[in-house]
């Protein structure tokens, strides 16, 4: 054992079982994975494709990256998401991710998105870029019920000012899909001046 693996043991994001270097999870959890991705449309009637259902095993390593600074966790499900991604077949030329507000991003000092979102380019050997901005916070989707999810995401986002994504086809990415309500809207803002074709990518999907 190496006196960094010593004071800085690495753990499996899944079950926390300690893991050599260079591993992103455990043999056992590993072979749990789903065999194959999720795919399903959102309202906005763009494609997504997830890696994992939300069961309790997910929810947890996801709330352990994003509220318990397990940052270092974003390998794996970058890793994770960009084999769905291979799988499903899905032709992109770029990646992007849904932003956080500044605010946000300050408290949590990382976009959970954005490090799953370029881990996952990076595999897969595609350009990343920002390409939307957060100007507000909404009241948090998980909190609402789904008839005021819809209405709670309007006017949120909007696009960043020179990118342009004409005849692009976009990979969208984000940590979790519910409602679906949030990646539509950021479809709606990319689409709205521009030719664009975009597929959603998410490490887990509730329904
Ligand atoms: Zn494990």
């Amino acid at each position: 054992m190496s006196l960094l693996d010593l004071f800085f043991p690495r753990k499996c994001p899944y079950c926390l079982k300690l893991i050599e270097r260079g591993r992103l999870e455990c043999d056992k959890c590993r072979s749990e994975f789903p065999k194959e991705p999720y795919i399903r449309t959102i309202p906005s009637g763009n494609e997504c494709v997830s890696a994992f259902m939300y069961d309790s095993k997910i929810r947890d390593a996801l709330a352990r990256y994003k509220f318990r600074g397990k940052r270092e966790f974003y390998k794996s499900f970058g890793a994770v998401l960009a084999n769905a991604v291979a799988e499903s077949e899905i032709i992109a030329d770029m990646v992007t991710s849904v932003p956080l507000s500044k605010k946000r991003l300050h408290m949590r000092g990382y976009n959970q998105s954005e490090l799953i979102a370029r881990e996952l380019a990076k595999i897969l050997e595609l350009d990343y870029a920002e390409t939307l901005i957060k100007c507000r916070d909404n009241l948090e989707q998980h909190t609402l019920n789904h008839e005021i999810r819809a209405e709670n995401i309007i006017g949120v986002y909007k696009p960043i000012d020179k990118i342009n994504l004409q005849g692009k086809r976009v990979l969208l990415i984000d940590d979790i899909v519910t409602t679906g309500y949030t990646l539509s809207e950021c479809c709606r803002i990319l689409s709205e001046n521009n030719d664009v074709d975009i597929t959603c990518a998410t490490v887990a999907t509730a329904f």
